[in-house]
């Protein structure tokens, strides 16, 4: 298949580009390399003729529409975001413009592509990957649903409900094949080093205190990034146009509990230097405004439609994760030494 991805070159979108041309599949990967974009999370990819690279913004709607006519894809897999919930706190602004603005382009641009290419009309699919976020918050119980009304708290999660609301209103109005996924807390290789699992390994290797939002009681459903991946694929490739697929791992740790999980793994794969525990940096900061106190997603629906589970336990998914930022330490000091961002070539 032809595919066209956006954000390739981010967390979820370089592990996804990864696994497509793994499955032989021929990838344009477009991205405005933002701050959480980073050519070396592809750069193995680099002289792969599978792997087209076009450093491009969703806020150009020219751009997006040329580039997708000379494409011509099958599908189209949207990933690229403003992703961070702090950010989004701070500055709001570049969070309407790429997640609403942005996808608001890039469906008009695939709705004019659909619309006159006879060839894909029937294969094409359009998925747009969203956030369990936009689903609000839960109490100590129940899950998100498919059917879990839309209660979105931060900048970020209300721009994604926002941008999930125009993918099915395009599904509906134009008939475009558009299916939408939401999905819990990823994790795993590649994720930008201001995520709180990330945080944690990078804080206790370089012997720094490891802040934790208020006492540590908000719960996530955490998935290994390439489960993520496999579900995406198998969405665009089985699952139907006009449908919502939610993607979890049924893997809830509230925070404490995972920074706990991790700094245990710490001490056994990397031992600090004076043989004291790593939980010893960990520090309590001021709560997030409007945190979340719990997400949990039910992924009943994606597993008896289109019989995807999780491969990974949080005993699997966290060792190998670790394992990767020990064995990867080029990859996250460039980014904490700025240097990833001097390091932007032309488009290939
Ligand atoms: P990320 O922040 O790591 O990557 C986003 C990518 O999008 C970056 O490479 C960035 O350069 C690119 N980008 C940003 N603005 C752009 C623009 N205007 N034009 C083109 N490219 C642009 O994000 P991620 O964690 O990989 O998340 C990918 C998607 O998955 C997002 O849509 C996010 O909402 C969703 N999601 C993420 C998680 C998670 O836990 N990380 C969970 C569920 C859903």
């Amino acid at each position: 298949m032809q595919i066209f991805v956006t954000g390739g070159a981010g967390f979820i979108g370089s592990n996804l580009v990864r696994l497509l041309i793994e499955q032989g599949h021929s990838v344009l990967n477009f991205d405005k390399l933002t701050y959480a974009g980073n050519r070396n999370s592809v750069s193995d990819l680099e002289s792969n003729p599978n792997h087209r690279f076009v450093i491009g913004d969703l806020c150009d709607a020219d751009v997006v529409g040329k580039t997708i006519e000379q494409f011509k894809p099958t599908w189209i897999m949207h990933l690229a975001a403003e992703s961070h919930v702090d950010r989004s706190i701070d500055g709001p602004s570049q969070f309407i413009q790429t997640n609403i603005v942005g996808t608001f382009n890039l469906l008009n641009a695939a709705k004019s592509y659909w619309q006159s290419t006879e060839s894909v009309r029937h294969q094409f699919r359009f998925l747009h990957v969203s956030t369990d976020e936009v689903y609000g918050s839960l109490g100590a119980d129940g899950l998100f649903s498919e059917e879990t009304r839309y209660d979105p708290h931060s900048p970020y999660a209300a721009s994604k409900a926002s941008s999930d609301h125009l993918a099915r209103a395009w599904h509906d109005t134009y008939g475009l094949p558009v299916i939408v996924s939401n999905c819990s807390n990823n994790y795993g290789p590649y994720q930008f080093p201001e995520k709180l699992i990330p945080v944690v390994i990078l804080k206790c290797l370089r012997n720094e205190t490891i802040p934790i939002y208020g006492k540590g009681e908000n719960v996530r459903d955490w998935l290994f990034v390439q489960d993520h991946c496999e579900a995406l694929l198998q969405i665009v490739r089985d699952g139907h146009p006009g449908e919502t697929y939610n993607i979890g791992g049924n893997n809830e740790l509230r925070n404490i509990d995972l920074v706990n999980s991790l700094c245990e793994l710490m001490d056994e794969m990397h031992p600090r230097a004076d043989g004291k525990p790593y939980a010893d940096q960990i520090t309590f900061v001021s709560d997030r405004p409007g945190h979340d106190l719990r997400y949990a997603i039910d992924a009943t629906k994606i597993k008896e439609k289109l019989g995807w589970q999780p491969k990974q336990d949080r005993v699997s998914g966290f060792r190998k994760t670790v394992q990767w930022y020990l064995d990867n330490q080029s990859w996250w000091k460039n980014i904490l030494s700025g240097g990833y961002q001097l390091e932007r070539q032309g488009n290939g």
